[in-house]
């Protein structure tokens, strides 16, 4: 069944990705380079396996992650109390660092915007946020996205790969390893940087599995959120994980029509399919759903929008976060003015839907997801 189902996402998608393509582009397909697996993509437990598979006694995982997420080191060599032999399996094994800094912008507000380079030559951003109650880091999941989002720079020149889970995992490592400079700690996490996360759904899993455990970093699933497009299918599986994770959906219309419009996912899975995995959502894990809603001028952001949105989402338990679209050079959405956002809010919450606004951090450095890297996605390796 679970097989049947992945067949069925796989060809859904592919379909999507043929209507949506600009143009079809044959290229020649290159060798892709080796990709060395990164030791942060193991949880405790496969940490034990590899090593007892290994002739290496399970105890020794615990001794790893000491080393990886509480004292943070930078080479194998560091893991002192392990023997040499294992230090030396370890790094022909795995790689410790998968992720160079290539830039890192920090904003007036104190946001810090890290591209970062992968072992094969593509960039990905992880974001720093900071805020009253803690800092914030918002990390991605897939080397660009097919999902065709039409107000999205991550999906500009589509997906390339997914990411492994120790690259999403090392995200936080490394940020975590410039707020020690501060003795400072991430204390929350939001999966909304490049890519769909539940696109690359088990990848996913284990990210949240190893941030979560009180062995790896240790941050309560409270506080971290997942956003996504809208897959169906993977939010009924994300449901019965039973996870207390923070869950958001990217809505942005409230009918079918001007959603298709806006994400050609709404073309594979409809609205209403998608509305009803959501209640299964809310009803299996007795939590709130967060809708994102991106106001986009003359697009979906009049009255009449905000009432039809009120109607759709009023039996739900849920909230909504009014989002003020940035501007991506090559898409032609322009904001909504602030006076109608706070207008949209308004008629929301006189229909009795809980509403905020987003506020904008970083807008200095372009710290808005896909804006950093599609400045810097020439000087890939194609
Ligand atoms: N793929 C996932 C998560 C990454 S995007 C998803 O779609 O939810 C995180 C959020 O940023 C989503 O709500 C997405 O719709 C929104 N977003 C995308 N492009 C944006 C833009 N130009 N301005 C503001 N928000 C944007």
């Amino acid at each position: 069944m679970e097989q049947e189902q992945l067949k069925q996402f796989d060809e859904r998608i592919q379909d999507l990705v043929e209507e949506t393509a600009d143009k079809p582009v044959r290229r020649v397909k290159k060798e892709k380079p080796q990709l060395k697996p990164s030791i942060y993509s193991l949880r405790l437990d496969e940490m034990k396996e590899w090593l007892t598979t290994n002739g290496e006694k399970a105890f020794r995982a615990g001794q790893i992650y000491e080393w990886l997420y509480e004292k943070r080191v930078q080479t194998f060599e560091d893991m002192s109390n392990l023997p040499k032999a294992l230090r030396e399996k370890l790094e022909a094994e795995f790689a410790l660092t998968t992720l160079s800094t290539i830039i890192k912008q920090e904003s007036k507000d104190g946001t810090i915007k890290f591209l970062f380079q992968l072992q094969d030559g593509y960039s990905i951003e992880t974001v720093l946020m900071r805020h009253d109650y803690g800092n914030s880091i918002c990390v991605t999941t897939q080397v660009g996205c097919r999902i065709g989002c039409t107000f999205c720079a991550s999906t500009l020149g589509g997906l390339k790969r997914h990411l492994m889970a120790g690259e999403i995992v090392e995200q936080v490592v490394k940020v975590q390893q410039q707020l020690d400079e501060t003795n400072e700690r991430v204390s929350s996490i939001v999966i909304m940087g490049i890519g769909e996360p539940f696109d690359n759904y088990d990848a996913m899993m284990n990210f949240l599995k190893i941030m979560n455990d009180d062995k790896g970093l240790n941050i309560g699933a409270r506080h971290i959120t997942v956003s996504t497009s809208g897959i169906v299918p993977k939010i009924y599986e994300f449901a019965d994980e039973g996870m207390q994770i923070n869950f958001a959906v990217s809505l942005h219309a409230p009918n079918q029509e001007a959603r298709q419009k806006l994400m050609p996912i709404a073309k594979a899975y409809k609205l209403e399919e998608l509305m009803e995995a959501v209640k299964y959502y809310t009803k299996k894990s007795g939590r709130r759903v967060t809708f994102e809603y991106g106001l986009m001028s003359g697009e979906n952001d009049t009255e009449e929008v905000a009432l039809e949105l009120a109607k759709l989402i009023k039996n739900i338990k849920c909230h909504v976060n009014l989002i003020p679209i940035n501007y991506v050079p090559e898409r032609d959405y322009i904001r909504t003015s602030r006076s109608k956002i706070f207008a949209f809010e308004k008629t929301l919450k006189e229909q009795g839907i809980n509403v905020t606004i987003r506020r904008e951090q970083g807008a200095d450095i372009a710290a808005a997801c896909g804006q950093l890297r599609a400045q810097e996605r020439s000087h890939e390796t194609k």
